[in-house]
């Protein structure tokens, strides 16, 4: 992996005197300032404070660049961290570093800044427990992505068994427009929607139903945070991806796959998929998932070469761990902790986060700070990376070509799942380890069924 992007705030051997954040298990070292939002209260009501993820903790980030901490108290960067998102920060590349050697040396073991400092900075802190969490960014618009060759290649043989990957897919980084109006926070609960569905295979003179959704999917994704954005009419080129790449989350891609079975021809997805996109609360940046770039990934020998505006540096293919989690009902009132259901690694992906954005400015798209790009479902080689239920329990074709029944999961509890039931919770995380580095995870993004609305 290259290291020509790693520096001193990436040094291992750094230590907060946030006890917590020492633990190597820690998703939140000082080394990785994961960023958020939350609702502070004060005098009886509450509005939205920036903070950082220290340990187990949230640190006040609005308040101490009020009281002077981080710099004048007048200045730029004070002002832009009194405000409900970081939204204002993301536009602003030119104070990314001064916002990360800030809040590092706010937060390191050997701080001083003296009495002042000392009795704000217990004050500022309050465990991330205890604390209601929100979107770190105001999101405008959101892209899903397609960027999983392996993905696309798993939903295409359910499809065309004969020709799973379609021509245009090497070439060119597949996405749609979702929306932004429906994106929740991890922990809101998610309604089964409602819709129309497609008739059953064995009788398509029936006709299609309406009502609840009967094959509800999670998709394992990493969003994407657009940092300055570009002009309408300007596209960006790879060279200035580095402005251009702020954060990531974890994205829940929430799907309803009997509504995408019936609508998605001939426009893409739609009602399919718009009723409920749940982010995890952190922005983890790029400069934190520094230590993790390579190159890649690898094309195969007969593998076309991207066209030139998509061959960028070729070196942010990003080494991270994906897993998804669930827990039914009868698991929660069990006590049975959730079960691991698939494991994966973005670095598997076809298309890497340079690509997918310069790819949608190149038409002169204009994106703006917080666009949400979503990755695709993020699929890998094996079985085991498979990262959404359409894929874990396909079997693949039988010898007359039909689809073979769908093999369901195995819960702890004794119940099995092919597809989502009420009061299933998905929990997604996602985290970077290399030896040489202390771990940078991106928290959780969890999110549980609740019944669709009456008919
Ligand atoms: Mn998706």
């Amino acid at each position: 992996m290259a290291d020509k992007h790693v520096n001193a705030s990436h040094d291992q051997s750094m230590k907060s005197w946030v006890e917590s954040a020492n633990d190597r298990a820690t998703d939140f070292p000082i080394q990785n300032l994961a960023l958020c939002a939350f609702q502070a209260e004060h005098d009886g009501h509450s509005h939205g404070h920036l903070g950082v993820a220290i340990g187990d903790q949230i640190l006040d980030v609005s308040t101490l660049a009020m009281s002077g901490l981080l710099g004048d108290p007048e200045g730029e960067l004070a002002y832009m961290l009194h405000a409900p998102s970081w939204n204002f920060i993301a536009a602003s590349p030119h104070l990314w570093g001064e916002v990360r050697s800030k809040l590092q040396e706010f937060l390191h073991a050997d701080a001083g800044g003296g009495q002042k400092a000392r009795r704000l900075r217990e004050k500022a802190l309050t465990p991330i427990a205890q604390t209601k969490l929100i979107l770190p960014m105001t999101v405008f618009d959101y892209t899903d992505f397609y960027a999983s060759k392996h993905h696309a290649s798993n939903v295409g043989a359910m499809f065309r068994p004969d020709n799973p990957l379609l021509p245009n897919y090497k070439h060119v980084p597949i996405g749609y427009h979702g929306r932004a109006s429906s994106i929740v926070v991890s922990g809101t609960p998610v309604r089964r929607p409602l819709g129309q569905q497609s008739p059953p295979d064995a009788e398509p003179a029936a006709g299609p139903g309406f009502g609840p959704c009967k094959l509800l999917d999670y998709e394992m994704e990493l969003g994407l945070y657009v940092g300055a954005g570009n002009q309408l009419g300007e596209p960006i080129a790879a060279a200035d991806v580095a402005q251009q790449l702020f954060g990531m989350c974890i994205l829940n891609d929430w799907s309803a796959r009997d509504l995408q079975k019936w609508e998605y021809q001939p426009l893409g997805p739609f009602l399919a998929k718009n009723f409920a996109s749940t982010l995890s609360p952190f922005v983890i940046t790029l400069d934190a998932l520094a230590p993790f770039r390579g190159e890649g990934p690898l094309r195969d020998s007969g593998d076309p070469q991207p066209l030139p505006y998509l061959r960028g540096s070729g070196d942010w293919n990003i080494d991270i761990t994906v897993e998804v989690w669930i827990q039914s009902e009868q698991m929660r009132q069990k006590g049975l902790a959730p079960l691991r259901i698939s494991r994966g690694s973005f670095k598997d992906m076809y298309w890497t986060i340079d690509q997918l954005l310069v790819h949608h400015a190149s038409n002169g798209c204009n994106l703006q700070a917080g666009d949400l790009l979503g990755s695709g479902t993020i699929s890998g080689p094996t079985a085991e990376a498979r990262g959404c239920l359409l894929e874990i329990t396909w079997q693949g074709n039988g010898p007359d070509g039909k689809a073979l029944p769908r093999k369901p999961i195995e819960l702890p509890s004794g119940e099995t799942r092919t597809f989502l039931a009420d009061g299933d919770e998905v929990i997604m995380k996602a985290y970077c380890e290399r030896e040489g580095y202390r771990r940078i995870g991106f928290g959780e993004c969890r999110g549980r069924i609740v019944p669709a609305p009456a008919v």
